[in-house]
């Protein structure tokens, strides 16, 4: 791409929660214009007033400004409704140029005709002249001969035969313009010189080129990213899989980290990385080479990168961005003592959320015991290891390695190594099987509550 200042935009509809392969558009084209020193618009697509919502668009803008689309290269946000006078004057102007018709057929009335409901318009009108009037839509009357070849900088360029493109609505029967001609009318007019948008646009690109040629404009330079795929190669959809960026978000994944993984669908940077700094990202993007086939959106790759990324945060960044959710649990938290559990914790959780089930046990009066750690863990010879270790524990030096060597030794005289003899500890204490490094997180919770929990699951053994 050359250097020269490009004008990129990012259109969607508030038809829905924001999902990630929109989220991935945005980032491409905020990359794009980082990079040319150029302008990312946000223009929200909020046409269709019966499928649009307040929040849909408030949800988009918050996404944006969470990933990081601000400041001197964002420009917006723009509402297309605010458009409506130029796409009627476009309308005219097609109209007035004689490149568009009136049309009264329904539905019915073509499949009448062509006795085939997938076919597309039978151009039945074209000729017939008719004015303005009820219920007329007006359509574009595309070439009969010819190509229109689309510079597409993922796809090459794809050159579509005139003759199979329908002349498509521009206006419809109430008077309003569709999608087809109301994009480009704003994407001209806001002066946009490369579109990159999702590829179940590709279609539409040798209409939407023919109206910006007939409107009398350079058309665009196209870039249409690849469809992302579930595991099963089924294109996402957020009736099947999890796709809302504010679920990533509300679960802990980091918007340095989500920001990351999104670039990885359909481009990868040079060497074999996937946690790369953003600076590295802005230097080797290149939409050419993004990659046409499917991109498969990997969970678990994301979560091994934001587990990367939390492992990178300073301790105390990671136990501010863990708060809001020990804050939202069931229990009272003491700040002090969260703050050396989530030490603890931070090379173990992979998302914020997890931070939850890991320290409950502190802050709860009784663990909250999980029966298969229970059943799992109380086997013989589970009461006589806590009866020696309530011994032990009662006049121990209160500190991590004490109470590890003298567990130990608990547990050599049943002939079984420490693992082992940890399993009834840790479930009795924290209630699971897994968690924290039990010494470090006895010697946090503290004599008192360790005899006691010890003793608790001694009487619940018996009972
Ligand atoms: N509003 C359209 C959508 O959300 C925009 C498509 C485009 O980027 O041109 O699908």
């Amino acid at each position: 791409m050359s250097s020269s200042s490009i004008r990129v935009r990012f259109a969607p509809s508030p038809t829905g929660m924001f999902h990630v392969g929109g989220a991935r558009s945005a980032l491409f084209n905020w990359v794009m214009a980082r990079q040319s020193g150029g302008t990312l618009v946000l223009r929200i697509e909020d046409t269709d007033t019966s499928r649009n919502k307040p929040e849909w668009t408030e949800g988009i803008i918050r996404a944006l400004a969470w990933l990081g689309i601000d400041g001197a290269e964002y420009e917006g946000p723009y509402f297309q409704s605010a458009n409506l006078e130029r796409h009627q004057e476009a309308l005219r102007d097609l109209l007035g140029q004689g490149l568009a018709y009136y049309c009264d057929c329904t539905r019915e009335d073509v499949v009448a005709r062509t006795g085939d409901s997938h076919k597309g318009y039978d151009a039945f009108c074209r000729d017939r002249d008719l004015g303005p009037g009820d219920g007329r839509a007006v359509r574009f009357r595309t070439p009969d001969e010819g190509q229109t070849t689309v510079v597409d900088l993922i796809r090459g360029k794809p050159v579509f035969e005139n003759k199979v493109l329908e002349d498509f609505v521009i206006a419809r029967s109430n008077g309003s313009v569709p999608f087809l001609l109301a994009n480009v009318v704003d994407d001209a007019a806001q002066g946009i010189t490369h579109v990159v948008r999702g590829e179940e646009h590709l279609s539409n690109a040798p209409k939407q080129q023919l109206l910006w040629e007939a409107l009398g404009h350079e058309p665009p330079i196209w870039a249409h990213v690849p469809v992302i795929v579930n595991e099963k190669r089924q294109k996402l959809s957020k009736r099947r899989d999890k796709v809302a960026l504010e679920d990533y978000q509300a679960e802990g994944y980091l918007a340095a980290a989500m920001r990351n993984y999104l670039m990885l669908l359909g481009w990868a940077p040079t060497g074999d990385r996937e946690v790369v700094a953003w600076e590295v990202v802005e230097r080797e993007f290149r939409i050419e080479d993004v990659n046409a086939s499917p991109a498969f959106f990997d969970v678990k790759k994301l979560r091994a990168i934001n587990g990367d990324y939390i492992r990178a945060l300073p301790t105390a960044d990671f136990v501010a961005a863990c708060l809001p959710y020990v804050e939202d649990a069931p229990f009272e938290v003491d700040q002090g003592v969260f703050a050396r559990l989530a030490e603890l914790a931070q090379t173990r959780v992979a998302v914020l959320s997890e931070i939850v089930p890991m320290v409950d046990f502190a802050f709860l009066d009784e663990p909250a015991f999980d029966e298969a750690s229970w059943a799992k863990a109380m086997k013989e010879p589970a009461a006589e290891i806590l009866a020696g270790a309530e011994e032990t524990y009662r006049d121990a030096p209160w500190n991590a390695d004490e109470l590890k060597t003298r567990l130990e030794a608990v547990g050599t005289g049943f002939g079984l190594k420490l693992g082992k003899t940890q399993a009834p500890v840790r479930v009795a204490v924290t209630g699971r099987t897994v968690g924290l490094p039990l010494f470090e997180s006895l010697e946090i919770l503290g004599r008192e509550a360790t005899l006691t929990r010890i003793a608790a699951a001694r009487t619940r053994l018996t009972t």
